[in-house]
């Protein structure tokens, strides 16, 4: 086999056909050639024409628009998401700022959650209005609260599927339903529940991700990626008015190459996170501590979560505790880093567990009146579980950690 082909089954199984697609290199090669190239030649100066004017499929033009790369991991990541076809960007924000851009223009709205990631929040309150873009924030868990704050300019519902740090889950079907009675696009950030959660099948429009946590899980590069219609991607590639094209976020292909690779193992490395958070959670809330996780009875949204999981991907490997104060919180995590149990780092989705305090931290652009407001309190600690093997061995050494810290009461 030489010539390259590109095979996409389009049978959706639930959130994972990536082990069906088909890719060769040039040289028949089991993985895609990378396109060491920003310009691409034309055999005829009227194809050339034609591409520009978006009428010859399959034709490169010039690597900021696509490149195969970028179309191989795009493919991937919307077989991943059962939509027609995606746009790779260099960034999770490269991709949340061009779809905002690309749907809203002056003086339209949005209705968004407001718990969502720091990035996208400062975005939507901070930055959009100087295009005279405004943000209504609601409280997604309530579906009447969100569909009042549709106004006659609203052209966006925005949400995460589970919510960044509370963990807050979006009940995707009732969302897309008043997006629909409304004429209005729902926008999913998908970045916390890959494989566990499929947007797209329960009715969201464009399925957001920042690429940088679990999908490439080694937290060596950042990316993102818009899943979509075919029609909406195309939009965002207009050499016109697509806000891809335009405000030009786009990843290198010799990245997009590598990103690929890693996603390849997500869905073992996704049961692996959800496991061991499971795992986790139920330890941390049998010794009393404030534990939020989706898979915990106790979760409000548990069975919301389940009605909309696929199964065996699990509740994620995202879960927080809540400790009473930031000092506290402090202390704990540099403990645990010296004992090398996780780092004290943002982000998420690495090998290693990774935690942070949301509200000095990745929060830290949301006001503190609305932070108290929406529950997120001083002593939170985020945590994403990482791979460990022997989990209950982790836990046993976080929990002498806590221990030293009074966090933990010893039992009798
Ligand atoms: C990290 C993150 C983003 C932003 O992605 P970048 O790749 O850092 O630009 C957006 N949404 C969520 C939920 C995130 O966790």
């Amino acid at each position: 086999m030489n010539k390259q082909t590109t095979q996409n089954i389009m049978v959706f199984k639930p959130a994972n056909s990536i082990q069906d697609l088909q890719y060769f290199g040039e040289f028949g090669g089991v993985n895609p050639s990378i396109s060491d190239s920003s310009t691409y030649t034309f055999l005829s100066a009227k194809t050339m024409f034609d591409t520009f004017e978006g009428n010859a499929d399959g034709c490169y033009l010039y690597s900021r628009h696509s490149s195969p790369s970028n179309l191989y991991l795009g493919e991937a990541l919307a077989a991943m998401e059962g939509t027609e076809t995606a746009n790779i960007s260099a960034s999770g924000m490269g991709a949340i700022t061009s779809v905002i851009l690309q749907l809203c223009s002056a003086s339209d709205h949005i209705v968004s959650s407001r718990t969502i990631y720091g990035g996208t929040y400062a975005f939507l309150k901070n930055f959009a209005p100087r295009f005279n873009i405004e943000t209504t924030f609601v409280d997604i868990t309530k579906l009447d609260v969100v569909e009042a704050a549709i106004t006659k300019n609203t052209k966006v519902l925005y949400c995460e599927s589970v919510s960044n740090p509370l963990l807050e889950v979006a009940d995707i079907k009732g969302l897309a339903a008043i997006a629909k009675r409304h004429d209005l696009k729902l926008v999913v950030d998908n970045t916390f529940s890959p494989l566990s959660i499929s947007p797209a099948t329960l009715g969201a429009d464009v399925v957001i991700h920042s690429l940088t946590k679990f999908i490439n899980g080694s937290s060596d590069t950042v990316g993102g990626v818009v899943c979509g219609t075919q029609e909406f991607i195309n939009d965002l590639r207009n050499v016109n008015d697509g806000a891809s094209m335009l405000l030009g976020s786009t990843m290198d292909s010799l990245r997009a190459a590598s990103v690929l690779k890693n996603l390849r193992t997500l869905h073992i490395r996704m049961q692996q996170h959800s496991f061991n958070a499971a795992f986790l959670a139920k330890k941390f809330k049998d010794d009393g501590l404030k534990t939020v996780y989706p898979g915990l009875k106790s979760h409000p949204s548990h069975e919301l979560f389940k009605s909309m999981m696929n199964k065996k991907y699990g509740f994620g490997g995202m879960l927080t505790i809540d400790v009473g104060a930031l000092e506290k919180a402090n202390e704990l995590m540099e403990l645990m880093q010296n004992r090398n149990l996780g780092y004290l780092a943002v982000s998420l989705g690495f090998y290693k567990t990774l935690f942070s305090a949301p509200g000095s931290s990745t929060s830290s652009e949301i006001p503190e009146d609305e932070q108290k407001e929406m529950g997120l309190s001083n002593g939170l600690i985020r945590f994403s579980i990482g791979l460990d093997a022997d989990i209950d061995r982790t836990y046993q050494l976080v929990r002498v950690c806590m221990k030293e810290l009074n966090i933990l009461k010893p039992k009798k």
